[in-house]
């Protein structure tokens, strides 16, 4: 399975773990195939499962921000997500106006059955760098023990490839409102560092 377009055809279809019941679709990544850089999020939010596509909701939006901040093309990498399904629990909204959805952290169980998903989608676009954004991500592929707080500024490793592990733009919307402008700093310094360290390998973009 080394195609991209046949994964994400076969990744419609997953029902390797409940979570594709409550969902509306698979939201496989996206992006130019042989990127040389690949987004790893958490999994896709409220919007994203309605559109189909990672990372164009509120969260996508402060990516994007950030991307252009560090001067990377959000066209130039490949967008993805360790866990493929939106995990949610329904919320009665006020007034009796009907049920909102809210995020659901994915557990050790869903993240365990999606993975070869992202293990394929790595062996197809063969990128350079990996950026893991948010804990769920970065554990996923260093090991449950890691430290978000412990390693921002690193450059780490997985599967011989060099990996930046930043925080999810999402926490930088949940963040106290004294906080926000700078978590999002920080969330464009560890970006800046991918770049730096793409251009280290001699491979830009
Ligand atoms: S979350 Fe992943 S493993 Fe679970 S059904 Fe969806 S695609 Fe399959």
């Amino acid at each position: 399975m080394s195609d991209l377009a046949e994964l994400r055809r076969k990744a419609a279809g997953c029902t390797a773990c409940e979570l594709y019941a409550d969902a509306t679709q698979t939201v496989f990544g996206a992006g130019p195939p042989g990127a040389s850089t690949v987004l790893v999020g958490e999994q896709p939010g409220d919007r994203e499962d309605i559109a189909g596509e990672p990372f164009v909701g509120p969260a996508g939006r402060v990516l994007d921000r950030a991307l252009e901040r560090a001067g990377v093309a959000r066209t130039d990498v490949y967008v993805t997500n360790v866990v493929k399904h939106f995990r949610f629990r329904r919320e009665d909204r006020h007034g009796g106006k009907g049920t909102i959805r809210i995020h659901r952290t994915p557990g050790v169980e869903h993240v365990r059955a999606c993975l070869p998903w992202l293990h394929a989608e790595l062996a197809a676009v063969g990128p350079q760098l990996l950026v893991t954004l948010g804990a769920t991500a970065a554990k996923a592929l260093l090991g449950m023990s890691f430290r978000l707080t412990q390693h921002r500024g690193e450059v780490l490793a997985y599967a011989e490839l060099p990996l930046v592990a930043t925080i999810h733009p999402s926490a930088v919307l949940r963040g106290p409102k004294d906080r926000q402008a700078e978590m999002f700093d920080e969330l464009v310094a560890d970006l800046e560092l991918a770049g730096r360290t793409l251009s280290g390998l001699g491979r830009g973009g």
